[in-house]
């Protein structure tokens, strides 16, 4: 059996681990198996398989080979794709994870862009059945190259604006809304809420001083008939940055009227 690049057997090299060599595709280089990202989810006390390390690998190659045509993302150095993009999607499990009584939770990541943080927790809780909505559709367009490259069953990759498509059959049906990089709390909160189930919930991304902008965003949590309960620091040194999950359940059903349409929710978000 030969040993080239194109082969579907490398023999381990002295002192390789031989089950990451195992399931990453050969074309890949054998010394590049995501160590920042392992290193951190073992942090979260995540870890992870050959298989998932591989899925990120993938998603790391076609990022940033589309990135060269479209502009997806900005960071697309190896390493710091595995800590910002990669990581910083799986410390949701620091506010939320599947529970036994409910094996497949439905998910959707509202302005998911290149699909973060939707496809990270994907890959390593394969059991949820995942929406990724982007108003933007050449990010569809490579959301979906990726659904297949990746090849992980229950995604589905909706394209429209969440002020619409919350009025739709995906209102209130969601155990998890996710959102990162997505707008002010005020406006994020009418945004993500009503996409969420009754004692679901509402787990957004944020970093740096957020008091001043949580204060502006009580009443829209409370109008859309959410509740915060919690805003859990990410302590890991990876993150010097003060990030933070804003922890929001969904306690009373959403008011028919909401979200407004018509960009209102960002052109005049309900504040204070
Ligand atoms: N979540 C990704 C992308 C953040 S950029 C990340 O963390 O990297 C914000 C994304 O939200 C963009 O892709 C934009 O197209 C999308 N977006 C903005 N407003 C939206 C809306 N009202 N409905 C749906 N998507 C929206």
């Amino acid at each position: 059996m030969g040993t080239g690049e194109n082969s579907p057997f490398i023999p381990p090299y002295k002192g390789e681990k031989v089950h990451f060599r195992a399931t990453i595709p050969s074309c890949y280089n054998r010394f590049m198996v995501m160590e920042n990202l392992t290193a951190g989810a073992e942090k979260l006390g995540l870890r992870l398989s050959g298989n998932q390390l591989a899925l990120f690998q993938i998603y790391y190659e076609e990022l940033t080979d589309w990135n060269q045509r479209m502009n997806l993302t900005s960071i697309i150095e190896y390493d710091k794709v595995q800590i910002n993009h990669f990581l910083d999607s799986l410390t949701v499990i620091l506010a939320w994870q599947p529970s036994a009584n409910r094996p497949n939770p439905r998910v959707i990541d509202i302005g998911t862009g290149a699909g973060v943080p939707g496809i990270p927790l994907k890959i390593v809780f394969p059991q949820i059945r995942l929406a990724l909505m982007d108003s933007t559709g050449k990010k569809i367009t490579f959301l979906n190259h990726l659904k297949q490259k990746l090849v992980l069953n229950d995604i589905e990759v909706i394209n429209g604006r969440a002020e619409e498509l919350a009025h739709q059959i995906y209102r209130e049906s969601f155990d998890l809304v996710l959102a990162r990089g997505l707008a002010p709390m005020p406006t994020l909160a009418e945004l993500t809420i009503p996409f969420c189930k009754i004692a679901g919930k509402v787990v957004a991304h944020k970093k740096g001083d957020i008091a001043e902008e949580m204060n502006q965003a009580k009443r829209a949590i409370s109008t859309m008939g959410g509740k915060l309960i919690e805003l859990k620091p990410v302590e890991l040194t990876e993150f010097p940055d003060n990030r933070v999950l804003v922890v929001i359940e969904k306690v009373a059903p959403t008011p028919d009227q909401y979200p407004r349409g018509s960009g209102l929710p960002v052109k005049r978000p309900i504040t204070g």
